[in-house]
């Protein structure tokens, strides 16, 4: 399993060669752009459009050349999410369409990114809210003649607000039976050791959330560590060590940090 820290720094990029996660939405205005030092992964930044504007007000295209751009200028792009619809109720409600149409909309993206730009690493994403909601979508991508076995990585949405339920396990452990490479989208500790041996990949903001909440480390100045480096690797190197040996956590660049 490899893990992505999150991060609202797009500068840590340059700063340490753990693998990091970065959202569009912190990209998307900047004039100049880091180099990476390390793996890293896009996020589209979905959730928060369509909870801010129940739907996508960013253009395929606009999105394509900025994937195209942090790839070439940033660099180590490991892949980059797609302009996919989550299926959370509350955001179905908010974009007043349905699950089926989300999940619908969320493969007719992908596939017309990928045919746009084949050579650009954006992962196919399964959506739904129920077990069979993630079969039928992954049923959808089959018929759409994508074939998600041979992909290197598929996107688990919609299931980190509720990782540690028996519901998502069963969701994760059904769809890696299937043969998917599995990424978990905001996956916490619990959910990780729970389902984590299931999945290829786990991204996590957590430790900002709960850094929000906390004193300060030790000899810091600032209110809080919600954006602080050292935090956040400590948190990550933790996380790491206490998750079980048959997870095999690939520690990339730990040593590095
Ligand atoms: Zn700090």
């Amino acid at each position: 399993m490899r893990f992505f820290l999150g991060t609202h720094q797009p500068d840590w990029l340059a700063r340490t060669s753990v693998p990091l996660f970065v959202s569009y939405r912190r990209l998307a205005n900047r004039k100049t752009l880091p180099r990476a030092i390390g793996p890293w992964a896009l996020d589209s930044g979905g959730f928060t459009e369509l909870s801010m504007h129940g739907e996508w007000r960013t253009a395929p295209g606009a999105y394509l050349t900025a994937v195209r751009r942090y790839a070439d200028e940033i660099g180590n792009l490991a892949w980059a999410a797609p302009m996919d619809w989550m299926c959370e109720p509350w955001i179905v409600q908010n974009t007043g369409l349905s699950v089926a149409e989300h999940q619908r909309r969320t493969v007719a993206n992908f596939q017309q990114l990928r045919d746009a730009a084949p050579n650009l690493p954006i992962v196919p994403v399964l959506q739904g809210w129920s077990l069979d909601d993630y079969q039928h979508c992954a049923d959808l991508y089959d018929k759409a003649g994508i074939d998600l076995t041979s992909e290197p990585l598929v996107g688990l949405g919609s299931v980190c607000r509720r990782q540690a339920t028996t519901e998502a396990a069963l969701i994760v452990t059904t769809l890696a039976a299937r043969g998917l490479r599995l990424h978990g989208f905001g996956f916490k500790m619990h959910g990780l050791r729970i389902a984590g041996h299931h999945l290829a990949s786990a991204d996590s903001l957590a430790w900002s959330y709960e850094a929000r909440h906390k004193p300060p480390m030790p000899g810091h100045t600032h209110k809080n560590c919600a954006n602080c480096r050292p935090y956040a690797l400590a948190w990550r190197t933790r996380v790491l060590a206490s998750l079980p040996a048959w997870h095999q956590p690939i520690i990339d660049g730990l040593e590095a940090a």
